[in-house]
């Protein structure tokens, strides 16, 4: 069984720290040589600050649309570093990644300020693809469902006509970056307790990502399951091969 054809397919790929400009240019090329593919999928990437302009040039027209991995819950002021919502859309991005968990992790974000993220996002009139994951200690202590739904809470309070405009990725942090992806299974199980979230706020219809070690052997498999719209990508997407090859098959 696939997908919902309502919730169309969606494969985001998150640089993180990565790239220079020459290498960007040879990346983006690469892209916009197999985005076709965009006409019956989303596709997009998310790239460091500072090669947003040269995303949005490389890719303009393509149909591969681009975004940026972190924003300010504030609208503007001194808040010396940070990058809001409004520059974002002034770039043309289309989404924003919020959420992260390497940004949970290291920069401390509560659950509460990524919801406030994802509110600044959706006011730019950008969409917020909100991560949640359990860490390999919470997962091996059987408590997955209790992590997600906690860090789901103040998401789910924003409303039905806020969440309409949302994506969520579910990336266990133990699947990120580790090459051990969690298996289409199990997180079919995760996607489906979100979904079952999701629903209960009149909001079923929310695109779920699958993010960890999401590589082109692997792909399909997970978008088999009923509950899984796509991916969020890393480490496969900074070579254009292979990132094409997953949104392929999505
Ligand atoms: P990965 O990263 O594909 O390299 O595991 C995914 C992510 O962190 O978004």
């Amino acid at each position: 069984m696939s997908s919902s054809p309502n919730r169309r397919r969606l494969v985001i790929g998150n640089w993180k720290m990565h790239g220079t400009q020459a290498g960007n240019a040879t990346l983006l090329d690469g892209l916009r040589s197999g985005a076709s593919m965009a006409d019956d999928r989303d596709v997009a990437v998310c790239v460091p600050f500072p090669y947003i302009p040269q995303a949005s040039t490389l890719l303009q027209g393509s149909g591969i649309t681009w975004g940026a991995q972190d924003v300010s819950m504030h609208a503007q002021g001194a808040y010396t570093g940070e990058v809001s919502a409004a520059m974002l859309a002034d770039f043309a991005c289309k989404l924003v990644l919020v959420g992260h968990s390497e940004r949970r992790s290291m920069h401390g974000e509560s659950d509460k300020l990524v919801a406030d993220k994802a509110v600044a996002a959706l006011g730019a009139g950008i969409t917020p693809v909100i991560c949640v994951g359990e860490t390999l200690e919470e997962q091996q202590a059987g408590q997955t469902k209790d992590i997600i739904a906690r860090q789901l809470a103040p998401v789910l309070a924003l409303g039905a006509q806020k969440l309409a405009h949302v994506v969520l990725a579910y990336e266990p942090v133990w699947a990120i970056g580790t090459g051990l992806s969690a298996t289409p299974e199990q997180a079919q199980e995760v996607h489906a307790f979100i979904r079952d979230r999701l629903a209960g706020q009149g909001s079923a219809h929310v695109r779920i990502l699958y993010g960890g070690s999401v590589k082109p052997d692997n792909a399909a498999s997970l978008f088999a399951m009923p509950d899984i719209d796509g991916a969020l990508v890393g480490g496969a997407s900074l070579k254009a091969q292979d990132f094409l090859h997953i949104a392929a098959a999505a």
